[in-house]
């Protein structure tokens, strides 16, 4: 599972998000909306959807998601473009476009490669600077989007299956904290560190 991802000092800040939230729920829009953005795209497993509640959903149907889809209609209703880009499958990819009713989707993205950011940039013929990427993974979601230079938005994983996978996440995290750019959740007794568009990490002397 472990990906080629490049680790010098200089690329560092490449895995630093401009936002970081609890879930796709408490993203402030409005000020990725003042930003200049009008494309939005999401991460499926363990940032909609909990991996494993995907892996049922993958037989059973799209169940749930309530939240996620008023959310989604709220944000369309704001003038953003919302599209779908997953590194699982289509049959996964196509149920969540169909019931979340995303204006596009890409599967088998192949992040953190940024290519499929990069093909959105050129379908809806904008600029990096108006286009944001929410996802759940610092190296797919945070590495990829950065280095398409589009907006980058953590949330913390949705499931608990996903841990599996994370060791490489774990490890780029640690490097982080090291080099004082990033800071565990709940590090501070008298609050987190999440922060929304254009809030700095507390606690952190570098910035992105
Ligand atoms: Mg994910």
């Amino acid at each position: 599972m472990s990906k080629h991802i490049d680790l010098s000092p200089e690329s560092l800040l490449l895995f630093v998000p401009d936002v970081y939230q609890k879930s796709i729920l408490d993203i402030d829009y409005t000020s990725l909306k003042e930003k200049g953005i009008e494309v939005i795209s999401f991460d499926i497993d363990d940032t909609i959807g909990a991996l494993e509640k995907n892996y049922l959903r993958y037989f059973v149907g799209a169940f749930g998601l309530k939240k996620s889809k008023a959310k989604f209609e709220e944000l369309r209703q704001m003038g953003f473009k919302i599209v779908l880009i997953t590194n699982s499958n289509k049959k996964i990819a196509k149920m969540y476009h169909k019931k979340l009713h995303t204006d596009w989707m890409i599967y088998e993205a192949r992040k953190p490669d940024p290519l499929c950011f990069e093909e959105t940039l050129k379908r809806y013929k904008i600029t990096p600077d108006k286009m944001a990427h929410v996802g759940n993974s610092i190296v797919n979601d945070i590495y990829g989007g950065n280095r398409a230079g589009i907006t980058t938005c953590l949330v913390r994983r949705k499931g608990k299956w996903g841990k599996v996978y994370e060791s490489q996440e774990h490890d780029v995290g640690k490097i982080l904290e090291k080099n004082d750019l990033w800071r565990k959740h709940h590090i501070d007794s008298d609050g987190d560190q999440y922060y929304q568009m254009g809030e700095k990490q507390k606690g952190i002397c570098k910035s992105s």
